[in-house]
């Protein structure tokens, strides 16, 4: 039985667009990320596959599953 988290997200720029919109935000420019945001540690904010290429650490989404 899993109990489902209510932590909060931040509303972040993503940084593989800076804002334009690209696939990786769904085109919205920026990403929900568990508060408080930090920088991918894998890739210091450049984008991996670790932080679904948005530089941001804890993506909502990647946590939801
Ligand atoms: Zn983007
Ligand atoms: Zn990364």
């Amino acid at each position: 039985m899993t109990e489902k988290t209510t932590s909060k997200y931040e509303r972040v720029l993503c940084t593989h667009c800076e804002g334009a919109g690209c696939i990786y935000c769904e085109k919205t420019g920026y990403v929900l990320v568990l508060a408080p945001a930090r920088r991918c540690r894998h890739c210091d904010g450049d984008g991996c596959i670790y932080c679904g290429f948005t530089g941001w650490a804890g993506l909502k989404g990647r946590y939801d599953e």
